[in-house]
């Protein structure tokens, strides 16, 4: 994926197990399988039942842990957490799980999603005398357990939750039991899964391959688990609402090996493309995709158009880190070091580009420039999902509409700008037909708010950027 040059990064990943001597080893593995839900820091707490221990750093998984510092964290039970920093800012202080010490019990929190009621709250909280150590909206819920008026623990964790607005995928950790809760919309993925006794929890099922585990369900929206050795029970803290995935998840973010309630994402995408290839007819000789995200798709997009698919572009997959700029220029080149055209396949072809997303615009110009400088003779670009025209407010850094090409152009200007032949995105009808949930409801389970901006659930005023408001149905 290009999340790091396209400017489309889901802010993070979770990973849990209960009840395994390895447990902070086989976190390590977890997190590394969600790599690419966040590289900007990640971090594993662990318990062996007497204490909490945190091992973080910022960074990618493989710079953070070696086995020797795993070593230093044994315990029978961990949390994880891999970061992109949207909401706080990056900092050491805000790689999770966030780790709470304290005389009354000690717990960690590793968290997925953003909250849209995290200012109130936090003003709230702060009114009453806490004092936050961290600008991540995640420690809002570990203050809310603490001042939490009830006696247990659980019922404490419950009424926090149930006080939480927007998108959450949550692993509580103290040195009792493993806490599970995803918020009643269900916005990210959270899954269930078996390895032996023990109980392993992610935010998608490719890190349950790389450990050995079996996946057992996904998590519903509003559900509490509470693991521990005497097994795993289910509760609620809260009642589901109207189910809203994150569509993004299916067309983008997700791992293709990985499956979000029953689906596979490499088969979503592929259905994706060969939908767009319905939508559309283009006179060309190769597909080809941006890779990795846009790969299934573009593979479908050939399959019902019958023209081939081709390698026309390739990844350098060693390019590391140190050059990631922030600014335009050094981005662009970022595109350049990270993306080859394969010369003898698009020289004196029209091309079809199939791409899942465009966000800015400024990668989609610098992939169209460089088939072209590889002498295609046209470059039509298609994109595997509708128009992304308004902010994202749960996790996904996209959070004014200033930035976003769509929200500013028409499909036409748009063409222009980013200099292809053709320009086309899948309508909203034909994605959420074929990524293939059948819940209820004319969004079949998905949140289309980035697309649509109808948002799920209430948007909190300070939530909301000045100029955005109008924007925010
Ligand atoms: S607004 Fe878009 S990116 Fe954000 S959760 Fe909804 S579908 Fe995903």
């Amino acid at each position: 994926m290009l999340a790091e040059i396209r400017g489309l990064n889901e802010e993070c990943g979770i990973f849990g197990i209960w009840g395994h001597t390895n447990a902070a080893q086989l976190t390590y593995y977890g997190l590394h399988a969600l790599q690419h839900r966040g590289q900007e820091g990640a971090g594993i707490v662990s318990t062996d039942g007497e204490a909490l221990r945190a091992l973080k750093g910022e960074g990618m998984v493989s710079e953070v842990f070696t086995p020797e510092k795993l070593e230093q964290i044994t315990g029978t039970a961990a949390i994880g957490h891999v970061r992109y920093a949207t909401a706080g800012g990056s900092g050491i202080e805000n790689v999770q799980p966030l780790l709470f010490n304290s005389t009354t019990g000690s717990l960690a929190i590793s968290h997925n999603g953003n909250l849209v009621n995290a200012t109130q709250l936090k003003g709230h909280l702060e009114r009453q005398g806490s004092i936050f150590q961290t600008t991540s909206d995640t420690e809002v819920l570990a203050h809310l357990i603490k001042r939490s008026g009830y006696e247990s623990f659980e019922e404490k964790a419950k009424n926090a939750l149930s006080l939480l607005k927007g998108a959450f995928a949550c692993l509580i950790l103290t040195e009792e039991a493993m806490f599970v809760a995803l918020d009643p919309n269900g916005l990210r993925p959270l899954s269930v899964g078996k390895m032996g006794d023990a109980w392993v929890v992610a935010s998608e099922t490719c890190a349950f391959d790389i450990v050995g585990a079996e996946l057992v369900h996904s998590v519903e929206p509003g559900e509490f688990l509470i693991v521990n050795d005497d097994g795993m029970r289910k509760e609620r803290f809260a009642y589901p609402e109207e189910r809203s995935i994150c569509t993004m998840e299916y067309v983008y973010f997700s791992r293709p090996d990985s499956d979000i309630d029953g689906i596979n994402i490499h088969s979503a995408r592929k259905r994706l493309g060969k939908q767009l290839a319905k939508e559309v007819h283009i006179e060309a000789d190769v597909v080809t995709g941006v890779p990795d995200s846009s790969i299934s798709a573009a593979i479908g997009f050939s399959e019902q158009s019958g023209i081939p698919y081709e390698l026309g572009l390739i990844k350098n997959r060693y390019v590391g880190r140190t050059f990631i700029q922030p600014s335009q220029e050094m981005r662009e080149r970022g595109v350049k070091m990270k993306l080859s055209p394969v010369r003898q396949v698009v020289k004196g072809k029209r091309v079809v580009m199939v791409d899942d997303s465009i966000v800015r615009g400024t990668t989609s110009r610098r992939i169209v420039a460089l088939l072209k400088e590889a002498g295609a003779t046209e470059v039509h670009v298609v994109i595997s999902s509708p128009p992304i025209k308004n902010p994202c407010f749960y996790g996904i850094d996209i959070s004014t509409s200033g930035e976003l090409i769509a929200a500013n152009n028409t499909v036409e200007e748009m063409r222009e700008i980013i200099g292809a032949d053709s320009l086309t995105f899948l309508s909203v009808d034909g994605m959420v037909q074929n990524i293939g949930r059948t819940d209820p409801g004319s969004k079949c389970g998905h949140c289309l708010a980035c697309f649509t901006g109808e948002y799920p659930t209430n948007i909190y005023p300070d939530t909301v950027l000045p100029h955005e408001k109008e924007k925010v149905k």
